[in-house]
């Protein structure tokens, strides 16, 4: 059983429910570019997930069956208090491997470019929860491996990582102020936005999935403060709404100062070193700038009306494309969703060039809009045959592509074309 497939529909339903309190109250909390740039990432994580998790399950599974201390059956975990204690217990262990990935995920840089990503919103809202790493699965295996090597079942560690997922969603709301004693032993919505802030005082703060508790143990806790009100979001900012540039954006940090150093000690070192740190004759050519937290600024290339609309049409069509691959993966693998798993990514990518308004982005989407067809046509005569035989693809396929043009068409003419250049030119200089 898959928590965290049943849990999406929820997810989805309660961001609905936040966006609308949002605009019922006039808060300000969501900017749709913004939720539809952390839905992308979302989205990029799971989808290119389903390729890369094999790299955990193949050790996980080599370590339990070679290395395990004990041998503990599925049955062990049943309802009995035993059993339940046993589920705690992993439960709670868990939890623990969590604080130390995380931890390391902030505190290493290599970790921290996989990371990176979960914290590049500037905003706050349910949306933020589901902005993931795609990039992830490299190391963050290895801070579990513990659980496997005592012997832990995977199905029990398969579901209390999902419930641990699930349960962090929850607490990226601006909506649940102090939550008294519970924001001490839980991680909550208070404590977690100080985990998302970018003011000195928060900085590595709060590393807890569930428990905050081992944040208290191991003195990285801070409480949220009425005299410090967070501003979210990374020190060097992601300044893009290109979901690929967003895994790619520190990985290309350290490599330019690896590449720009003279010390092989440095060229390596880097990359394992406490995050932040840099090679001094790098440093020195090429000085960080620092950001001014008291006149920070959001990152917002203007875009029009009609291209906002747009855009929040075709993440919509995003969203049921994921949907539809989940399901498909589900039932016929990974063969089945490689094409539509290219196709959604053009797409994401598409978007990210359109909500930066780009000069090119249109043409881009162009191209897009017309190779949907063929692209279609491809997938579905190699890997799925049956589906070309339903009658209503084609017309469906015809019917998207050339609405989405006249849609775009309408859209660049209403003032949503390009427009005065914004800084969202990247430079990989850091
Ligand atoms: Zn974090
Ligand atoms: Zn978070």
């Amino acid at each position: 059983m898959d928590l965290i497939a049943i849990a999406v529909p929820f997810f989805l339903l309660a961001l609905l429910a936040e966006l609308a309190l949002d605009r019922l109250r006039g808060t300000g909390y969501f900017r749709a570019v913004d939720a539809i740039n952390s839905l992308s990432a979302g989205t990029l994580s799971t989808t290119f997930g389903y390729f890369t998790r094999i790299v955990p399950t193949v050790i996980w599974a080599y370590a339990l069956q070679n290395f395990a201390i004990i041998d503990m059956p599925m049955e062990w975990f049943d309802l009995s208090a035993t059993g339940l204690a046993l589920w705690f217990a992993a439960m709670v262990g868990w939890d623990f491997c969590y604080y130390w990935a995380h931890r390391g995920g902030h505190e290493i840089s290599i970790l921290w470019a996989a990371h990176a990503v979960h914290h590049q919103s500037e905003d706050y809202n349910l949306s933020t929860a589901l902005r993931q790493t795609s990039t992830g699965f490299i190391f963050s295996w290895i801070f579990y491996l513990p659980l496997f090597l005592i012997g832990f079942p995977p199905e029990v560690l398969i579901t209390v990582n999902a419930l641990n997922l699930i349960y962090q969603f929850w607490v990226h709301t601006r909506f649940v102020g102090k939550l008294g004693w519970l924001d001490r032993v839980f991680v909550t919505p208070s404590n977690h936005r100080v985990h998302h802030a970018q003011n000195q005082l928060y900085i590595d703060r709060n590393y807890g999935g569930i428990l905050v508790l081992w944040d208290r143990l191991f003195g990285t806790f801070q409480e949220e403060l009425d005299t410090e009100p967070v501003v979210f979001g990374v020190r060097k900012p992601l300044a893009s709404w290109n979901p690929f540039w967003a895994n790619l954006q520190v990985y290309a940090y350290l490599w330019f100062d690896a590449r720009h150093t003279r010390r092989w000690r440095d060229k390596i070192g880097i990359w394992f070193r406490r995050t932040g740190w840099r090679p001094p004759d790098v440093d020195t050519i090429y000085p960080k700038a620092t950001g001014d937290l008291a006149n920070f600024r959001k990152f917002e290339p203007p875009v029009g009306t009609g291209l906002r609309r747009y855009i929040i049409g075709q993440f919509l069509v995003a969203v049921a494309g994921v949907l539809w691959i989940g399901e498909r993966y589900a039932e016929q693998g990974l063969a089945a969703i490689t094409t539509p798993c290219l196709l959604l990514w053009v797409h994401l990518f598409s978007l990210g060039l359109l909500s930066e308004n780009r000069a090119f982005a249109s043409r881009f989407e162009l191209l897009r809009l017309f190779a949907v067809l063929p692209a279609v046509t491809l997938a579905t005569s190699v890997w799925t045959p049956a589906v070309s035989n339903v009658p209503w693809i084609w017309p469906a396929v015809l019917l998207y592509s050339a609405g989405s043009c006249l849609a775009l068409a309408l859209a660049t003419k209403s003032g949503g074309g390009p427009v005065a250049p914004t800084d969202s030119i990247k430079s990989v200089t850091p």
